[in-house]
């Protein structure tokens, strides 16, 4: 049985219907804060808990016996971090460690985590490896710096197994448009264009003269579907490897290109209005994905952004939550 935190959010959701698709017995665990109930895959047990509720997390140890977890519960506002760091440390950091705890009393020792390009901060050079200094510039992905930090020492002290998994831009939806993402406020880019079109409404393009060939900023999109196959590899490699591996396709698409694939998907105009540039935005990150290729096994599925865009419109156009 599998543990999964956060499994009713973006990632997680998708996560835990691949894993049910692959055979996996799952109880997700969620606030619903952020989550959707109706994003949790029906397979899979449901508790509404925080991860910071020990007895609620002891209470699962106890009537299941749990053979890895995976924690995707966390909040991840960049800008609600810097206005708020209080509740990005107590949320990310100190739940974590709780959970943790409860691990230990119970002798689990495997568990696969959600963390960030956002924690090698400013990038000396991209493709972004794992060589990369880490140098965060918000509290959220500090906060995601210092879990990986704290498995490093649990590791060496109590042989705690795990893999943090670096994801670049997660993207996209579910092919069968089941799932997607749907987050309150929604500040990221594909499904604020995607949606744009659907209403009619603008897009605003932050900063038009970055150093990059449109001179709109490049980011890594990574299909959520290709995440959850990662996801599936890090827990089956465990055994073999404990550490820190990126997740992105290795591409690297600009803003004026995103919109352009959405409104090629779509086959509908977006009305664009050229903003200044958002406070904290690099010019470029993408990443270098040799390591998950060679360790996990891992190719991603979604290198045509077309393709991704799809399933994000598709997403739009269906959505239940
Ligand atoms: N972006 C934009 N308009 C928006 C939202 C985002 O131009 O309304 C840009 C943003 O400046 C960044 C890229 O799109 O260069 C991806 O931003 P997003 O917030 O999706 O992800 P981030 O890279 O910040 O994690």
């Amino acid at each position: 049985m599998l543990l999964i935190t956060g499994g009713a959010g973006y990632i997680g959701s998708h996560t835990v219907k691949h894993l049910a698709d692959n055979g996996y017995k799952c109880i997700v665990i969620d606030n619903l804060i952020y989550g959707h109930i109706e994003a949790v895959d029906k397979r899979a047990e449901f508790v509404k808990a925080d991860v910071s509720d020990k007895n609620a997390l002891r209470k699962i140890f106890e009537n299941n016996k749990i053979d890895a977890v995976m924690h995707f519960a966390a909040y991840a506002y960049v800008g609600e971090s810097v206005k708020d760091p209080q509740k990005y440390y107590t949320n990310n950091v100190i739940s974590t460690l709780h959970l943790l705890e409860v691990m230990k009393e119970f002798n689990v020792k495997n568990i696969v985590f959600s963390s960030t390009c956002a924690t090698y901060g400013e990038p000396k050079y991209t493709p972004i490896d794992e060589k990369h200094p880490q140098n965060p510039i918000n509290p959220y992905g500090r906060s995601k710096l210092m879990i990986e930090q704290i498995f490093e020492d649990y590791s060496k002290a109590y042989g705690l197994k795990y893999i943090a998994l670096r994801y670049f831009n997660a993207c996209g939806a579910s092919e069968d448009a089941s799932t997607g993402e749907s987050h309150t406020p929604e500040t990221h880019l594909i499904p604020l264009v995607v949606q744009a079109i659907k209403n009619n409404s603008s897009i605003k393009v932050f900063g038009t003269d970055y150093d990059t060939p449109d001179g709109t900023c490049i980011r890594d999109y990574i299909h959520v579907e290709d995440l959850a196959l990662a996801h599936r590899l890090a827990l089956e490699n465990l055994d073999k490897y404990s550490g820190y591996i990126n997740l992105g396709t290795g591409i690297g698409t600009s803003v004026k290109e995103i919109i352009d694939a959405v409104m090629k998907v779509s086959g509908r105009e977006c009305k664009i209005e050229y903003a200044g540039r958002r406070e904290g935005d690099p010019a470029k990150l993408f990443a270098n994905n040799e390591k998950a290729k060679e360790i996990l096994g891992w190719t991603p599925k979604y290198l045509n952004m077309e393709d991704s865009v799809r399933t994000a419109w598709n997403w739009e156009m269906k959505r239940k939550y």
